[in-house]
């Protein structure tokens, strides 16, 4: 048979502190197909460092190394690793099972990294042939260290290996238990399998058909052993070895792979909760509150587009409000300029594009049906108010333009009004009293909705002069309503009424306007305004706390990767390419992020139907925030998760497998 390993001048040299320390201090040997090596020595004596350099977990500092008659030192890193997948087998004194993994899963793990099917069956079938077919779902703290080895044996028989390197494997078991893994190992030896083992126990070594020993990093001696020990109950031979033709390549992502690191990805957080939902906080409080803030200002912006739009879009308004410009400061309450009748009179004479001009008056009332009473805000207006102001009555019937006239005491309810003093009975034809004053109700008005903070269906409408002179007592308008015939005619009747006003006012040109004359267009360009002013103010919230989240979840995984670092170096020991290391923390991370992503999305919802529900507030969710919000977490996981992921893929196998 043919030289599988053959190492030339083999030198290792450690830099330890300011100086070096050569440990292997030039190997030569060759171990043919088959094989069954013991490497002894004392402690210290390089017997690890050598077998690590034969199994590719570590580089040698200096000599040739050719492995199936390829030399080593030009592979790259992921080449090494698939080569270790297919061609090697590790059984190491520790175990080196994964922690709260099933025996199954374990025994599994370097069919993963090939993406061979079937690992499940392959798995229990090598778990049976080691006596531990009823132990498959047992994690490694619920076996005994002999059972753990036979699982690390198992393992290393996964992926058919050509060569099999055991480290002390024995090193931490009970005398009967060493020798059921000595009978196994002279089994697989029998099956065609090179075996390479190091030990420091010539009892141990004596199963071997050939000894190496070493001292201080050079082979003292390399002898056959004409009479190997034969274990206790005479080992079967099964074919076990498969022959490999050529040099595996390193491969892509399985979608199995992905499934899986996920899977261990929920695992490991769950086996950590407190400090994976203490890591998601960030990312969650931020998701939440962007969520939620969306949604309230998405509710806001809608219900007063609505109210906007039901005020029709030719409709000019005149507010007043003190004079700028004077002294120049603002002036007091007092200054407020006044809006009367007359006004709304000589407005709808000023031009010929006005359709209707009305005035309107506001103020607080208390109204009271029976016993039962409410606090409210009293409305006058005109017959056209229904028609302007798209408030047709929802039941009943509207005042009309006599009864103005007349004063008479009628009144339309909003829906809250009517909640309030009926319940659910018909107010129409009921006789309620406003501020002591009798009226009777002759309708209910639609229902408007909360407009932002105040709610428009608190509100009690009753004729203009029923209400300046009956009960309010008041001689000035709170604003004036003015329609427009169309909108191209609504800039000359804003000119014309701004005209008008200046000179009723008797306004020289140096003061500014007493008044405020609004349109539509104008309001709904501040609206914009203010929403885009909200807009940042959410986006820097936003960035900030996904930030923040992003930090929390770095320096989880920072904290993770440290703590696998034996893991990881299990992981790259048993065929795992950088690659795969990579993607498997940064898999977790996302997951991580995602997840506090989801739960803030979840409770951001939560509060804006709290928010919508108990506090009248209009709160609306949309598809697009939510989808925002998930991309975002999911991507701030991947960001920060990446810097952690490349410090794991990066670990050499074997300073992580030495790690403690
Ligand atoms: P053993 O024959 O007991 O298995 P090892 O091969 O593990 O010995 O180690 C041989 C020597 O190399 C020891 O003296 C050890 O201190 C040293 N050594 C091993 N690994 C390192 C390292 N990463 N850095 C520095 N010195 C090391
Ligand atoms: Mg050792």
């Amino acid at each position: 048979m043919g030289a599988l390993i053959q190492v030339e001048e083999l030198r290792k040299t450690y830099r330890v502190g300011g100086g070096t320390l050569d440990v292997l201090k030039g190997v030569s040997l060759t171990v043919a197909e088959g094989e069954f090596v013991a490497i002894m020595g004392p402690s210290g004596s390089g017997k690890s460092t050598l077998m690590q350099i034969l199994g590719l977990l570590d580089r040698p500092s200096a000599g040739t190394y050719r492995l199936l008659g390829l030399d080593v030192s030009r592979l790259t890193d992921d080449e090494g690793a698939a080569l270790r997948s297919k061609v090697i087998g590790f059984i190491f004194q520790m175990f080196n099972l994964l922690a709260r993994t099933s025996a199954l899963d374990n025994v599994a793990l370097p069919m993963l990294y090939t993406g061979e099917p079937g690992r499940a069956a392959r798995a229990t079938e090598l778990l049976t042939e080691v006596g531990l077919g009823d132990r498959l779902d047992h994690a490694p703290n619920q076996l005994s260290g002999g059972q753990q080895q036979r699982v690390a044996v198992a393992r290393a028989l996964t992926n058919r290996p050509r060569l099999i390197f055991a480290d002390e494997p024995t090193g931490n078991l009970a005398s009967d238990q060493a020798e059921d893994i000595l009978r196994r190992l002279v089994e697989f030896n029998r099956a065609g399998i090179t075996v390479v083992m190091v030990t420091h126990e010539p009892d141990i070594a004596a199963y071997a058909k050939r000894v190496i020993k070493l001292k201080d990093g050079v082979i003292v001696s390399d002898e056959a052993n004409p009479s190997p020990r034969i274990p206790f109950g005479e080992p079967a031979a099964k074919a076990a070895g498969g022959a490999l033709t050529k040099v595996p390549l390193p491969r892509g992502l399985t979608a199995v792979e992905l499934r899986e690191h996920f899977v261990s990805a929920l695992k490991s957080m769950l086996a950590n909760k407190v400090r994976s939902a203490l890591s998601m906080l960030g990312i969650l409080i931020g998701v939440t509150a962007v969520i939620a803030m969306l949604a309230i200002g998405k509710g806001a912006q809608k219900s007063v587009e609505e109210r906007l739009s039901s005020l029709g879009s030719n409709l000019l308004m005149l507010f007043p409000s003190a004079p700028r410009g004077a002294g120049g400061a603002r002036g007091g309450a007092g200054s407020f300029s006044r809006l009367t009748l007359d006004d709304v009179a000589a407005i709808r004479r000023s031009n010929p594009g006005i359709l209707l001009a009305a005035g309107e008056v506001n103020g607080g009332v208390q109204v009271v049906y029976g016993d039962q009473n409410a606090s409210t805000t009293l409305t006058g207006g005109t017959a056209d108010y229904a028609a302007m102001h798209n408030d047709a009555p929802y039941y009943g019937r509207f005042f009309t333009e006599q009864e103005d006239k007349d004063r008479a005491r009628v009144a339309l309810l909003g829906q809250t009004v009517v909640t309030e003093l009926f319940g659910d009975a018909n107010p129409v034809g009921k006789t309620i009293n406003v501020n002591h004053i009798k009226f009777k109700v002759i309708g209910i008005l639609p229902r408007k909705g909360s407009g932002g903070f105040r709610d428009q269906d608190d509100v009690v409408v009753v004729p203009l002069n029923t209400a300046m002179r009956r009960v309010l007592g008041s001689y000035y308008l709170n604003m004036i309503s003015i329609e427009c015939a169309n909108p191209q005619v609504m800039d000359g009747v804003m000119d014309a009424v701004r005209t008008l006003m200046r000179k009723r006012h008797r306004l020289p040109d140096y003061k500014d306007d007493d008044f405020t004359l609004r349109n539509m267009a104008d309001i709904q360009a501040a609206l914009a305004g203010t929403s885009q002013v909200f807009s940042l103010l959410l986006g820097i919230v936003a960035a900030i706390s996904l930030l923040v989240g992003g930090i929390g979840i770095m320096n989880i995984m920072l904290v993770s990767v440290s703590e696998r670092t034996r893991e990881i170096g299990l992981r790259k020991a048993i065929g795992a390419t950088r690659r795969a290391v990579l993607i498997q923390f940064l898999i977790e991370a996302a997951a991580m992020s995602t997840l506090g992503g989801i739960i803030g999305i979840l409770l951001g919802c939560a509060i804006a139907f709290v928010m919508s529900t108990w506090a009248g507030w209009a709160a609306i969710v949309t598809p697009q925030s939510v989808i925002l919000a998930f991309a975002f977490s999911a991507g701030t996981g991947v960001l920060f998760g990446f810097w952690p992921a490349r410090k794991a893929s990066l670990l050499s196998p074997i300073e992580a497998l030495r790690y403690e």
